[in-house]
């Protein structure tokens, strides 16, 4: 199983980041290790100090596919939930003013945070979904997929030419603004259409 994610999907968050929008998806991944499964706790970990939020939806692939053409690939997911794609900010920083890769700062053990997965039936459609983070009980970020720069069937498009995508992959597709730092006994709650799917407590 792997974990696509998409950086500077949304263009408030890019400018929020001092980072050009990008012109084709910004793709980079995390091992199966990086998942944090539904109902587990998040252990802050020792190498960390500077752990950010990042609240986004992710899209469950059902059936194994490459080169997929944009009017089939709706059919590659039929569950969508949100996630946390978790960063070191600090580290990152110093990732990206040496021009390193950035596994060291977003791919690590339980780096990624799943909510519970609901069919995207329940949705009327894919272009207009809300979803909001609340960290203790203050929302900090909301968002809404109309906003997206790449929508998710021209995710599925252009991961597919480059990485067959497989039965169980995920893809994370981006946070909007108002990312920010965790802390040791934070709670935080996702909804997605106004739906808790996440609830994850920081020890
Ligand atoms: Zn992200």
């Amino acid at each position: 199983m792997k974990i696509f994610c998409i950086g500077r999907n949304y263009a408030a968050h890019a400018k929020e980041m001092n980072s050009a929008v990008p012109d084709k998806p910004m793709v980079f991944m995390k091992p199966s290790t990086a998942l944090l499964k539904p109902g587990a706790e998040f252990y802050y970990p020792d190498f960390a100090t500077n752990i950010h939020y990042e609240c986004e939806v992710v899209l469950k692939i059902c059936k194994n596919g490459r080169h997929i053409q944009r009017q089939f690939a709706s059919n590659y997911f039929q569950e969508i939930s949100l996630g946390l794609d978790l960063t070191e900010r600090s580290i990152q920083k110093q990732c990206k003013d040496k021009g390193h890769p950035w596994e060291i700062a977003k791919s690590w053990d339980h780096s990624a945070p799943i909510g519970k997965f609901v069919s995207k039936e329940e949705f009327t459609s894919m272009d207009s979904i809300t979803f909001e983070l609340e960290q203790n009980g203050k929302t900090v970020q909301s968002g809404n997929t109309r906003d997206l720069i790449f929508d998710f069937e021209t995710l599925i498009v252009y991961i597919s030419k480059l990485f067959t995508l497989q039965n169980g992959d995920l893809i994370y597709t981006g946070t909007p603004e108002g990312v920010g730092p965790i802390n040791k006994n934070d709670n935080l709650i996702a909804k997605l259409g106004g739906t808790e799917v996440l609830n994850l407590n920081i020890k």
